[in-house]
């Protein structure tokens, strides 16, 4: 098959030299024709996978919580979807498109069709084009099968086997881990160097079928040299990038009539102007490092479903004396809270808040008053490296963090637990808060941990956050 495909690439090489010299018509040039790879899957096993992987992606990146992004992004990505040629349109496939909030310029999809695109993606593209064009190479890896036709080969069975595998279990279970060594992120995306052209072509006949023009994924590759995306993490690392592949885009591109031709819409400035309102988006590295569970609100873009697209007054009512119980993490913990309190899911971590104590901040999901349980994915074995590790993922995201005490040795659930008091300043709010840690190991060496928040004015807090601590049961 490759060789089968380089010759046919010299035959387009040739094919040039001839119009060079004689003048012929573009038209002479036939568009690549792109084959499927033989797939020992079924289609309905690619919608499968994808949507056990995109639960993974889910829990372990960010997702920018920005409704005029996130349909921004899915206006493009439908564009595209809409001009796959038939012959790879799959109808048991669901195409549907998030923005991760890190900072490098990468993109993935998965199986079946969910797709992830960074914000420092979107943010570094020069056109909306360039943006279309890396999710037109994206799309194609869907549309191709390239996943499970590559774990057809064998040699990848055995890590497509695991990702799917992965149960919901967080706590104990070897999923959080697992990933956060094996991100499938890279290992989706290592695909082989015939597999990137494929998708450079389909993805290139995509583009001129919406309406873009298709030398604009070639651009991309430019761009994302330029702004070292071919350092770590990026869209090049994951990507064979030989050094004619901008040069390849642009031949096909001559085969391509642009069907339809968009203008660069306004809305791509637009959303990039709003892009640069938010804070910096976290490196995928540092997300990987911190276990993608930040405990304190404002670091957080995953924010839960439920949360009020509203600032939070922070005007609450005091914790009530009667305490409810409730399982999290899979029945991995077990934890009575203040009644008024309701329980909030990130994806990453779980918050118990009361009415007025939590909302919507720059895009980010905040709490004012509460508390929330996590599980972070450390390097560290001793406890207390693996808790000053965690503070400081938190600290990455949030300038007003301070530690305000040393450690304090404590237990939690019958286990050795530490104990420590930092101090922030609400960025909702503007207020002075006390933020509590309680850590603790996991046997598979996470830390579980539980942040309790709460201005440093109101003293009432206290008791219920000690009650609540002392509920907690670990099942691990
Ligand atoms: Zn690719």
């Amino acid at each position: 098959m490759k060789s089968n495909f380089v010759m046919k690439r010299q035959a387009v090489v040739a094919w040039l030299a001839l119009v060079a010299i004689s003048v012929m018509p573009f038209s002479a040039l036939a568009q690549t024709q792109i084959k499927y790879h033989s797939n020992k899957y079924s289609v309905q096993d690619d919608v499968k996978l994808g949507r056990q992987a995109a639960q993974e992606a889910e829990q372990q990146f960010p997702l920018l919580r920005d409704e005029q992004v996130r349909s921004y992004v899915e206006d493009v990505g439908r564009r595209l979807v809409n001009a796959i040629p038939s012959e790879f349109q799959h109808p048991e496939f669901q195409y549907y498109f998030k923005v991760v909030n890190a900072s490098d310029i990468n993109a993935f999809a998965l199986p079946g069709g969910p797709m992830y695109v960074n914000r420092g993606m979107i943010e570094a593209a020069h056109t909306e084009g360039e943006m279309a064009g890396v999710m037109a190479h994206e799309i194609s890896h869907v549309a191709l099968r390239h996943g499970t036709a590559q774990a057809s080969k064998g040699q990848k069975y055995g890590v497509l086997a695991g990702i799917a595998g992965i149960a919901g279990t967080i706590l104990g279970g070897p999923g959080v881990g697992q990933l956060a060594q094996a991100p499938f992120a890279v290992y989706l995306l290592k695909f082989s160097r015939e597999y990137e052209t494929e998708a450079d072509i389909l993805g290139a006949q995509i583009m001129a079928r919406a309406g873009y023009d298709p030398r604009d994924l070639a651009n991309m590759f430019r761009t994302l040299e330029q702004q070292g995306g071919g350092g770590g993490g990026g869209f090049l690392s994951d990507h064979p990038s030989p050094s004619d592949r901008y040069a390849r885009i642009n031949r096909e591109a001559q085969s391509l009539r642009v069907s339809a031709v968009r203008n660069d819409s306004r809305d791509f400035a637009r959303i990039q102007e709003r892009l640069r309102g938010y804070q910096r988006a976290p490196t995928m590295a540092e997300i990987q490092r911190s276990g993608q569970r930040y405990p304190v609100g404002e670091s957080t873009g995953n924010s839960p479903n439920n949360v009020p697209n509203s600032v939070p007054t922070g005007r609450v009512e005091y914790p009530s004396s009667r305490y409810q119980s409730y399982t999290i993490f899979n029945g991995g913990v077990q934890v009575s809270v203040p009644s008024n309190w309701r329980e909030i899911n990130d994806s990453n971590s779980v918050w118990f808040v009361p009415e007025g104590g939590y909302g919507q901040y720059n895009g980010q999901a905040v709490y004012t008053h509460g508390v929330s349980f996590g599980v972070a994915q450390v390097s560290n074995r001793d406890l207390q490296s693996a808790t000053q590790e965690l503070i400081n993922s938190l600290a990455q995201g949030n300038n007003n963090l301070r530690t305000s005490g040393g450690y304090q040795r404590t237990t939690l659930s019958g286990r050795t637990a530490l104990f420590t008091t930092l101090s922030n300043v609400n960025e909702a709010t503007g207020r002075p808060e006390n933020v509590r840690l309680i850590t603790t190991q996991l046997r598979n060496g996470q830390l579980f941990y539980m942040v309790a928040v709460a201005p440093q004015s109101e003293r009432n807090f206290e008791s219920a956050f000690q009650n609540t601590l002392r509920s907690i049961r670990i099942n691990d």
